[in-house]
């Protein structure tokens, strides 16, 4: 393996940090060989086939044109789930790993009813369908791709949830149900933020998932709470990822919405990134 890691380091030097060489390595190995880590650890060097060969030059052209290699193998790795990505959807961030521990954690019980606004891939809903089968779970999205690979996911898992086109911002599709628990990990990043981002995201994720505008950064945010106002049971939940940016002010608008118990979460990097609010009328 010290050999083709090595290629892997020369080949992406200065695209990507060694750690994450390292991981895009495992992938592609893993996609071209269909070997374990500990398989393609154990070997010193690895013989390919012609054609795994040549998969390996085209597959290295597209990491060097920054594609993420998630993109490139059509899947990722979620929680303990495999997900179908492609360029319509972003590919699932361990911060939203997080959050769905959180609220794995937070709600014990086996029975109730869960509404994913802005799903995605529908990464957050079929992790927490899976995790509780007995939960009616419900997603949304305003992307028509997202949701067909959203579907796609729920089916490959084994996963029985309703899927809903429409945009939250201005819902036409969504009848009068009520949830027991809401959650959201909606675009918040401001575009003035965009100086910071590398190409891998900016080039190749969907930017509708990603922006805000500077002036309005909290606008998913205040027409979700206001969602919830609505459609949440009493004694519902409410969940956010968020702009570590904007934590305190995410907070004060919940606040001033009417929510209880609004509660700011640190991610494992140490920042604000995710909270929670408690409606109780
Ligand atoms: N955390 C993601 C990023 O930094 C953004 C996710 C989002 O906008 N919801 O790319």
């Amino acid at each position: 393996m010290r050999n083709t890691l090595n290629y892997f380091y020369d080949q992406l030097a200065g695209i990507y940090s060694r750690n994450e060489i390292q991981s895009i390595c495992f992938m592609v190995m893993q996609n071209l060989c269909g070997c374990t880590k500990a398989a393609l650890f154990a070997a010193d060097t690895l013989s390919l086939t012609e054609e795994q060969q040549s998969r390996l030059n085209s597959l290295m052209e597209r990491l060097q044109k920054k594609e993420p290699i998630q993109y490139i193998i059509g899947h990722c790795h979620f929680f303990d789930i495999n997900l179908e990505v492609n360029r319509n959807v972003l590919i699932p961030r361990p911060e939203t790993e997080e959050l769905v521990e959180w609220i794995l954690k937070d709600n014990i019980q086996k029975e109730g009813s869960l509404f994913d606004i802005c799903t995605g891939s529908g990464c957050i809903a079929i992790t927490i369908k899976k995790y509780k089968p007995n939960f009616q779970v419900s997603a949304l999205d305003l992307s028509e791709e997202a949701i067909a690979t959203a579907k796609r996911n729920a089916e490959e898992n084994e996963c029985e949830i309703r899927f809903i086109t429409d945009d939250i911002l201005a819902p036409q599709n969504i009848n009068e149900e009520k949830y027991d628990i809401i959650v959201s990990n909606p675009p918040y990043v401001m575009e003035k933020e965009k100086a910071q981002m590398e190409a891998n995201v900016l080039e190749y994720e969907p930017a509708m998932a990603l922006f805000v505008p500077n002036e309005n950064p909290l606008v998913f945010y205040e027409a979700i709470g206001k969602f919830g106002l609505t459609h949440l049971n009493d004694g519902g939940k409410l969940y956010f990822e968020i702009n570590e940016a904007l934590g305190k002010e995410t907070q004060e608008l919940l606040e001033k919405q009417g929510y209880q118990e609004v509660t700011l979460k640190k991610d494992i990097f140490g920042k604000d990134r995710m909270i929670r609010a408690l409606i109780n009328r």
